[in-house]
Parts: C-alpha cells; sequence; structure tokens
C-alpha cells in the first residue's frame, strides 16, 4: 500500500514482493458470451509493487479479463483474489483496496471535474477535507485546474481519462487497474498521467493496465501478461517475456502468432497493382 512504510533506503516494490500476497491471483477463470468464449481458463499471479502490463491483440479477452477481476462481470467459473482477498466472497475489502479506470469510462457527466472528485471522495467515505486537499492537488498535477468547474460532459478524451484517473486514486488504493488509460490522450497528457503512475508505484502501489502500444509498455512496465484468444500465452518479468526478441512488439508477434505475410498475400489488390477494378 502507498501508505506503507518500509526501511530506509529499502525497495519498497522489492520489500513487498517478498511479503506481500500477490496484487492479483487468479485460478482458472472462464467466461463465455453465449457461442463467444471470451476467456478461457486462465491462471494468473501479478505480484505487488509493480507496473503491470497486460497486452494482446483485439478481442483476445483483455477487457473481460479486467471486468471479472475488478468485481464488474461475474465469471462463468473460477477464482480471483486482490491483495490476498477474494473478490466475490469479500467485495468490500477488495473494492477498499482498487481503483478503476474502465474502458468507455461512464462517469456522473453533469457534475463538474472538481464535482465528481467530491463526490468519489465520499462515497469512499473520506472526509471533506482530505478530499478537497486531494481533489485540488490531483487536479492541479493533471493540468486540469483551469477546468475543474467545466462539466464533465464537455471535457475532451484527454481531459475525460485524466478526471477519470483522478477519481481512481483519490482514496490512495493499493491496486490501481486502468484500461487503455492513454488512448486518445495527446503526448503531453500522457507524459503527465505517465509521471503520476511512475509517483505511485515508486510508492509501492500497483499498476495493471491494458494496451496495445507495445513501446508504452516496454519502456512503462517491469512485468507483463500477454492474451490471445481468451488464453494467457506468456506471463513474467518484461526481459523474461521479451527473451531474445530484439522487442517486446518482436515477442509479441510471435507469441500471438502474426507473420508479415499474413497480409501480403490476402490484400493483393489493394494499391496501385494491376489496375483492373480501378
Ligand atoms: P480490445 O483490445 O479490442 O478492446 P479485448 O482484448 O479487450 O479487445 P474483450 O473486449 O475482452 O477483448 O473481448 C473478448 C471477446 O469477447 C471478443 O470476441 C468479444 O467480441 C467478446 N465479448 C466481449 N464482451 C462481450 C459481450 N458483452 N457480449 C458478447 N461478446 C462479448
Amino acid at each position: 500500500m502507498p501508505d506503507q512504510q518500509t526501511a530506509a533506503g529499502e525497495n519498497p516494490a522489492d520489500g513487498r514482493a517478498a511479503t506481500a500476497p500477490p496484487a492479483v491471483q487468479v485460478e482458472g477463470l472462464w467466461k463465455r458470451f453465449g457461442e463467444q468464449l471470451a476467456v478461457s481458463g486462465i491462471d494468473l499471479t501479478l505480484p505487488a509493487g509493480r507496473f503491470i502490463g497486460l497486452v494482446g491483440p483485439n478481442g483476445a479477452g483483455k477487457t473481460t479479463t479486467l471486468s471479472m477481476v475488478t468485481g464488474l462481470l461475474r465469471p462463468d467459473t473460477g477464482r480471483i483474489s486482490i491483495a490476498g482477498h477474494d473478490v466475490w466472497a469479500d467485495p468490500v475489502a477488495v473494492k477498499s483496496r482498487i481503483g478503476v479506470l474502465p474502458e468507455g469510462l461512464r462517469m456522473f457527466e453533469r457534475l463538474s471535474g472538481r464535482e465528481l472528485l467530491a463526490y468519489s471522495g465520499r462515497l469512499r467515505g473520506l472526509p471533506g477535507d482530505e478530499v478537497d486537499k486531494r481533489a485540488t492537488q490531483l487536479l492541479d498535477v493533471l493540468g486540469l485546474a483551469g477546468a475543474q468547474h467545466k462539466l464533465v460532459v464537455d471535457y475532451s478524451t484527454g481531459m475525460r481519462k485524466k478526471i477519470g484517473l483522478a477519481s481512481a486514486l483519490l482514496h490512495n488504493p493499493e491496486v490501481l487497474f486502468l484500461d487503455e488509460p492513454f488512448e486518445g490522450v495527446d503526448p503531453v497528457s500522457a507524459q503527465t498521467i505517465r509521471g503520476v503512475l511512475e509517483r505511485y508505484t515508486a510508492s509501492g502501489a500497483t499498476v495493471i493496465f491494458s494496451s496495445h502500444v507495445m513501446e508504452l509498455v516496454e519502456s512503462l512496465c517491469d512485468w507483463v501478461a500477454v492474451m490471445a484468444q481468451g488464453r494467457i500465452v506468456a506471463q513474467g518479468p518484461l526481459a523474461e517475456v521479451r527473451g531474445e526478441a530484439p522487442t517486446l512488439q518482436h515477442a509479441f508477434l510471435e507469441l500471438v502468432g502474426v507473420r508479415d505475410e499474413d497480409t501480403g498475400a490476402a490484400l493483393d489488390w489493394l494499391g496501385g497493382g494491376n489496375g483492373t477494378d480501378r
């Protein structure tokens, strides 16, 4: 937990890894939507105190997995615990320890950014003056101070991500889940978000985020899990998953089984080739 003390000079992440239960432990998780098998019996152990990337192609099952892990979607079967607490048997213990920035991000849009944070803080049971203090700091750091009285409905995509992040961080959770936090975010805002997340994990907390952007995952994460077709095809420290490949992108393409020639042959009509259909 960010508030947790460690001995002077000790890396909080290492200290936590040695003693803390995993941030997330998943066993035998399945989810089917009608005929579509979205998650096919995955086992996953994500250590505490790490910056963790969950990567995979479109439709791999990342959002479905994160939704089940954060208690938003009931699994068909499987066990999930967060920081040692069962997500479905002990939801209050889990929900007080996590922050979530979900995909799609439905928020109370008729509130201003400041009001939204005040509402989230009170919902979390924080005292009003503490909520005010934290909200002011988060709005400042995330560059939203000037827009704090604007309605969220009038926020841009990037501003929505940032106010969603502020709301997810307000109660200082132990584990933060982010579904595509950088999508639709400009480079300046991305840098700001990144700075906030790096500071947060440096204090011993865990960030778990899904992304398609391998360069980003490679530069931010020290631990990755790769999903394809509802299964976990690799998980572990970034360097281990990357293996001998020059970049994570190469390792990823290898793991999910995509080859350059797959697109070449299929689209032989595309471009200035034979001209018959033009
Ligand atoms: P992306 O990167 O494109 O967001 P993802 O890895 O997050 O993809 P999911 O959204 O978890 O993938 O989807 C996994 C599979 O489950 C897909 O085939 C998707 O069509 C299906 N699926 C997800 N949610 C539902 C739903 N509510 N009803 C029916 N099928 C669904």
